[in-house]
């Protein structure tokens, strides 16, 4: 099913180590909003004074980052990385690397919030770039952590400067940025895709960026992204990330940073320009409605189906179940019979793609595209239902995903999960009880919607203790749409 839990597990190590030095951070007034957004061009009046831009990172160490935080990878993202750069080197969308705030505490971005977050790189430009909002307690312990994040497409945000003799520091100064640590970036377009072609190995990882720099016109690739296309609460953030790769290029990362300004379109930049925010859904990870919990069930054998639904049916409660689109269409498993029941007996019924891939994963939109619209369609034919709920196959979330869901799907549901059962991990194994401890154990840290499966007989043996557990707590069970106060869903 799903291996997320890196970035929590990773930050709950060492996060601690890392010294806190950044108390002057908490002392923000919130200002005007001195900053015009009219297309693509972000001036500031001249009567009023900007804040002053936001160094996150320049990869000066390799543990943390320049607000005295952590920075680092999660699932198993090779990097290298040398004072002034971390060079990583995916080969999964859901590997990633985050640079965080202070995450002991809300930290706001409300002062710069009409600012846009800056990014100095080299290499892949297909990624999704993330800012993560933390949990509602704003405490690491709690689960979700990190929250819930909006995401956007990098490829969209590049502007590329061509460098012209002696207009390094020029450009730099434009954006309000140090240009010393710009040094790295007058390496050619050229160098910048053979150096990010490579595989790290132990007499590889010089950085021989500047051989071929006279060889073709050099280049500065940046991105500018406007803080307000992400939709998350800006009161109370916990890091910016990088994910979503779907080529093996490496991605190499000088600088992290929130500025006030762009330089203005021109010949040098291509006459670049900030594109319009694209709609990216709602990605959800808990419940909202005071005291709801709610189970998603998703895939599943069809040997279980029945099994489950006399558990429901004992239990009393409603679900919510993902189904997949070639299941239904596949009459030997009897998933269109069993959904259309479960959907009479009032449980909630949605989408899981149409044949289970890591959809970020895919090599191109379209792919990406069809996923969705068979699934949509399959929907309508074999349950005549429509529904703006999904799943992402394996919890991977990526911007084109979002992006792509978002074209077909008014304002849909993303829903990933607060609780996960680890059915994945020890559903065939020799202890299927620690399905039970990982339960209580994501519910005890605040979790209260749950991933499963009906894959293996010993989940489905714990589903009545998973249900009575939560009863016994004081939560009442009910579909997600029910949960996340959804004023479509069918009256509790
Ligand atoms: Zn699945």
């Amino acid at each position: 099913m799903s291996f997320r839990v890196s970035f929590q597990v990773l930050c709950s190590i060492i996060c601690p180590l890392i010294p806190a030095v950044t108390a002057h951070f908490h002392a923000y007034v919130e200002t005007p909003n001195w900053l015009a957004t009219n297309g693509s061009t972000f001036h500031a009046p001249e009567n009023q004074t900007p804040m002053p831009a936001l160094v996150i990172d320049t990869f000066q160490n390799p543990t943390h980052n320049d607000l005295g935080f952590w920075h680092g990878p999660g699932e198993d993202l090779p990097v290298q990385h040398e004072p002034g750069f971390i060079r990583l080197f995916p080969t999964d969308p859901d590997q990633n690397f985050h640079t965080q705030f202070n995450i002991h505490g809300c930290f706001s971005l409300i002062p710069w919030q009409k600012q846009l977050l800056h990014v100095v790189f080299e290499g892949n430009e297909e990624f999704t770039v993330s800012l993560n909002e933390h949990n509602t307690e704003c405490y690491p312990q709690r689960s979700p952590f990190p929250g819930t994040p909006d995401s956007v497409q990098a490829s969209r945000y590049v502007m590329r400067t061509q460098i012209l003799s002696g207009d390094d520091e020029k450009s730099s100064n434009d954006t309000g940025t140090d240009t010393n640590t710009h040094a790295p970036n007058t390496i050619t377009r050229r160098n910048a895709r053979r150096q990010a072609q490579r595989v790290p190995s132990n007499d590889t990882r010089e950085d021989d960026g500047d051989n071929e720099q006279n060889s073709a016109s050099p280049e500065k690739t940046e991105l500018f992204i406007p803080l307000s296309h992400f939709h998350i609460n800006h009161n109370r953030v916990v890091s910016v990330s990088f994910s979503g790769f779907y080529t093996n290029v490496s991605l190499t990362l000088r600088r992290v940073e929130i500025v006030s300004a762009i330089p203005p379109p021109s010949p040098n930049n291509n006459k670049f320009i900030i594109p319009e925010k694209a709609p990216s859904g709602k990605l959800i990870l808990r419940c909202s409605r005071p005291n709801s919990f709610a189970f998603g069930i998703d895939d599943g054998q069809p040997q279980y189906a029945q099994e489950v639904m006399r558990i429901l049916d004992e239990e009393g409660v409603k679900v919510t179940f993902f189904a997949v689109g070639a299941g239904l269409r596949d009459p030997t498993t009897n998933f269109t019979n069993f959904y259309r029941e479960m959907m009479k007996k009032g449980h909630q019924v949605a989408l899981h793609s149409n044949t289970h891939p890591k959809m970020e994963a895919l090599p191109t939109l379209q792919d990406i595209d069809e996923e969705v619209v068979r699934t949509i369609q399959t929907f309508h034919d074999e349950l005549n239902l429509t529904s703006r709920y999904f799943r992402p196959p394996f919890g991977t979330v990526g911007a084109r995903m979002r992006e792509a869901l978002a074209s077909r799907i008014k304002d849909p549901y993303i829903v990933n999960w607060s609780v996960d059962v680890e059915d994945w991990l020890w559903g065939n194994t020799s202890t299927p009880e620690h399905q039970l401890d990982a339960f209580y154990r994501s519910v005890a840290r605040g979790g209260n919607l749950a991933v499963m499966h009906f894959l293996n007989p010993s989940t489905v043996g714990y589903l009545p203790q998973f249900i009575r557990h939560i009863k016994s707590a004081g939560f009442k069970i009910m579909r997600i749409d029910q949960c996340l106060e959804d004023p479509n869903s069918p009256p509790l």
